[in-house]
């Protein structure tokens, strides 16, 4: 037998690069979080927080976000006989990410438990979670958007409310009456017009007839479609009293799929664990969510715990940057002193350490407001971090140099 020569170690030995950064405890290492969470009135989660934070940060689950985004999603229109389905194929990995987020209650676990601090306490598993995968953040983001606005429908919030709150994340593709859990998306971004909704040309018509009382058919293009996958979805469109919301399930109540069209995936710079689409719908059937004329305050319902997701998505996404920098410039030496005591290195990391420590304790705090249900702090100051976020992640990228721009854990910070 041939033996097998050495690669790497013939021509050199890899000296002064880091180790990945793995498993460690995401919250027990996170003080500027601890405090807040304490500050903001959830610290009964402290235990429950721990326990989260070393889940996040093991190597285990910084596999699952890695591969997650390693293989995105496949679309898959039609079956292998040539049946429309207008399914998407996910790695496993992605699943398991849900699987975390709803078990854990990131999605409804502050509506199914109510209690002071309890959506300070999903904040803080959120942001440590944006820290390993973020494209599984957006349907677990609004699901937990959708639950005020579907207590609209008490028909509606009837049968769904319980496969909501549930913390089973169900995989699989079948009607929602056979799930252990659901999650809901949202359509209402359109070519021709996203921040300004009212622009929307989707139409919605009353269904006549004893057939299906109560119901509309929706036909139109959404121009935006996240998680395509999700059970059912808040759609806005046109009516003849003006823009209202549905309410449109993957399945009609008789087991059909209802008539949603992928058209394509996104091509999109971020978010690629997820499927982002373009979707069109064929006279979808749908449920009237809210007034009918009333779209606008019905989505911003939901769009409002969406903002604070946003904010809360990208503390967790700067505080992956700083602890990759600090990790990096704490082995990696650079002109006789590891490049974290290089005096320039220090201040950049100090710059960023505060921004962080800012935006942790900004967002702890909007956290709060929706405890407190104060929607006034709720709506200003979500974009505060978001803004941030983009800043801190240009900052954090030269501090690993080369290596920076080539591992895909910091690459997905950048996107
Ligand atoms: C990754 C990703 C996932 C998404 N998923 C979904 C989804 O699942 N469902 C969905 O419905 N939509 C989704 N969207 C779409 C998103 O909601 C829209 O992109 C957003 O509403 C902005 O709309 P727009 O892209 O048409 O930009 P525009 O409305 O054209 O805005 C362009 C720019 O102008 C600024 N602007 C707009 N109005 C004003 C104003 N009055 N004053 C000053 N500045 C203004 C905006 O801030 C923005 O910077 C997604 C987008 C992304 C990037």
């Amino acid at each position: 037998m041939i033996p097998t020569p050495p690669i790497m170690t013939a021509t050199h030995e890899v000296l002064n690069q880091a180790r990945a950064l793995e498993n460690y405890n995401a919250y027990a290492s996170n003080l500027p979080l601890q405090e807040a969470v304490a500050q903001q009135g959830a610290g009964w989660a402290q235990d429950w927080l721990m326990a989260r934070g070393a889940e996040v940060g093991s190597a285990e689950w910084i596999e699952h976000g890695r591969l997650a985004n390693a293989f995105p999603p496949v679309l898959k229109l039609f079956d292998r006989y040539g049946n429309r389905r207008d399914e998407v194929d996910f790695h496993p990995s992605w699943h398991e990410c849900l699987g975390w987020l709803k078990g854990n209650g990131c999605d409804t676990g502050p509506w199914a438990e109510p209690k002071p601090g309890a959506h300070v306490a999903r904040a803080a598993a959120y942001v440590m979670f944006a820290e390993i995968e973020c494209g599984s953040l957006c349907p677990t983001t609004m699901t937990y958007g959708a639950v005020p606005a579907l207590r609209h429908v008490p028909e509606l919030a009837r049968e769904w409310m319980p496969k909501l709150l549930s913390r089973d994340y169900d995989r699989r593709f079948i009607p929602a009456a056979e799930k252990a859990g659901v999650m809901i998306g949202m359509g209402l971004t359109e070519k021709q017009g996203g921040s300004d909704v009212r622009a929307n040309t989707t139409r919605a018509e009353a269904n006549g007839g004893d057939a299906n009382p109560g119901t509309w058919r929706i036909t139109g293009h959404k121009w935006f479609l996240s998680a395509p996958m999700c059970d059912a979805f808040l759609v806005t469109a046109q009516t003849a009293k003006g823009l209202s919301c549905f309410f449109v399930p993957r399945w009609t109540p008789d087991g059909r799929l209802n008539e949603m069209r992928i058209q394509r995936f996104k091509d999109k710079m971020g978010d690629r664990s997820n499927a982002g689409t373009e979707m069109e719908f064929w006279g979808s059937m749908g449920w009237l969510v809210g007034e009918e004329g009333r779209g606008i305050p019905t989505v911003l319902e939901m769009g409002v715990y969406t903002r604070l997701d946003c904010a809360i998505g990208s503390t967790g996404i700067m505080r992956a940057a700083l602890s990759q920098a600090m990790h990096h410039t704490s082995l990696r030496a650079a002109f006789g002193k590891l490049l974290k005591d290089q005096p320039l290195m220090r201040n950049v990391l100090a710059d960023m350490a505060l921004e962080v420590e800012a935006a942790t304790a900004l967002s702890m705090r909007l956290a709060r407001a929706f405890d407190a249900q104060d929607g006034r702090i709720r709506i200003t100051a979500a974009p505060h971090p978001h803004a941030g976020g983009e800043i801190l992640d240009l900052q954090a990228l030269p501090d690993p140099g080369g290596r920076g721009h080539g591992s895909a854990r910091r690459q997905r910070l950048r996107r």
